[in-house]
């Protein structure tokens, strides 16, 4: 049986060409990128290349790029290092209720430390309210935080509209970009964006490498004291085969990502469509236009996301539930919660992420397997007063 992976927001696969980028840089290639001898400059020589190329591919300048182990020390940076070098300007920090948890947990650990936080509503498609950011401000406001592309529901919120309020307010202003980089066009200025988090792994790129754009002029305390590197912005020997893997997938992503956005977008509106088609009460979350072009997430009424979760996996299919924080927790997703989604619908959601290997078959099977493992959930769900009878 072929398996079909359907989790890429979660993971994605390290591509062959990355891994093959890699490779010389995890045995011959050794030196430290700060080592004055010619060991030292070939790595330093490997890092400068793939700064250069990331940095590019969003319109930023080399030097605003400082190297990490992926979105969640970024978010926990740029938020953290932020608002402690600001802490004699204001204690107010703006974001969203529906970010992803590497930035509301630090915010939650900043409200510990005598910082204010307002989590902005979101309407019942997901999206912020620019309007919202803008009567949030106060003379206490040094930092908006917004995602660009939501992880679970797949909305894609207006971080151009939120950069020209802050802007206009002179107030920083982040986004967590690890679902949109390398999947669509962000150009930092277009965004205007102080600071942006990216993950490699979030886009065929090795784990535990990552990056904060850091906008010129932008002063920020870093996390890790200790050695000068990334121009003292982050202290710790650079990952070498990490970053040549990130560039290469960056490279990769700038070959590809405008053809693949389109075709994902069609096998996505052909799953969400076929399922909402073939399966009586469920629903698409998210927004219907505004999206990730790999993500579909559905609530199917009365039955538990993850017995959906396990049926598919015993077809080989990886999916996502949307009804739970962690794995672990029985806690509806906060995401779902701020769209307004019923707890019973909350739990009964699954998130399908495509990706750059997911075939017009792999859809077609999923659609072929979906109904008959719903109805016979239902079947034998208490819930599903309804759902039996269909
Ligand atoms: C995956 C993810 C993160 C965390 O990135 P890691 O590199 O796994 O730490 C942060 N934000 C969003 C939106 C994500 O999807």
């Amino acid at each position: 049986m072929k398996r079909i992976y359907l989790d890429h927001a979660a993971t994605t696969p390290t591509a062959p060409e990355v891994a093959q980028a890699m490779l010389p840089y995890l045995s011959g290639v050794y030196g430290n990128a700060s080592s004055l001898h010619s060991f030292g400059l070939e790595a330093r020589t490997a890092v400068e290349e793939a700064r250069a190329r990331i940095a590019s591919f969003m319109g930023a300048k080399p030097e605003e790029i400082v190297f990490t182990s992926g979105g969640t020390e970024s978010d926990n940076f740029i938020i953290k290092g932020f608002a402690l070098s600001r802490r004699n300007k204001g204690n107010h920090i703006i974001t969203s209720s529906i970010e992803h948890h590497a930035v509301l947990e630090t915010c939650k650990f900043l409200q510990g430390q005598g910082f204010s936080v307002t989590y902005l509503p979101v309407d019942e498609n997901g999206l912020v309210n620019p309007d919202d950011v803008k009567k949030a401000i106060t003379a206490e406001t040094i930092l908006i935080s917004v995602m660009h592309g939501n992880n679970e529901i797949g909305t894609i919120e207006p971080i151009a509209e939120i950069g020209a309020v802050a802007r206009e307010h002179g107030v920083a202003f982040h986004s967590d970009a690890v679902q949109t980089f390398g999947h669509i066009p962000i150009d930092v200025n277009d965004l205007q964006v102080d600071f942006l988090s990216v993950s490699a792994h979030k886009l065929y790129g090795p784990k535990g490498i990552g990056l904060t754009y850091v906008r010129n002029g932008m002063k920020i305390i870093p996390l890790l004291h200790g050695g000068d590197q990334e121009r003292r912005r982050r202290a710790s020997t650079l990952n070498i085969p990490g970053i040549v893997g990130f560039g290469r997938a960056v490279e990769l992503a700038g070959s590809d990502m405008r053809a693949e956005l389109s075709r994902q977008s069609v096998l996505r509106d052909r799953l969400a469509s076929g399922l909402l088609s073939a399966v009586e009460d469920s629903r698409l979350n998210g927004h219907p236009i505004r999206r990730l072009p790999n993500n579909v997430n559905i609530s199917f009424a009365f039955v538990e996301g993850e017995g959906l979760l396990l049926n598919l996996d015993m077809e080989g299919i990886a999916v996502s539930t949307g009804s739970a924080c962690t794995s672990s927790s029985l806690e509806p997703s906060h995401v779902l919660a701020a769209i307004g989604l019923p707890v019973e619908l909350a739990h009964g959601s699954l998130r399908f992420s495509l990706g750059r290997d997911t075939t017009q078959q792999d859809i077609e099977r999923v659609l072929q397997v979906m109904p008959g493992i719903v109805y016979r959930l239902r079947a034998m769900s208490p819930l599903a007063r309804k759902g039996a009878t269909a």
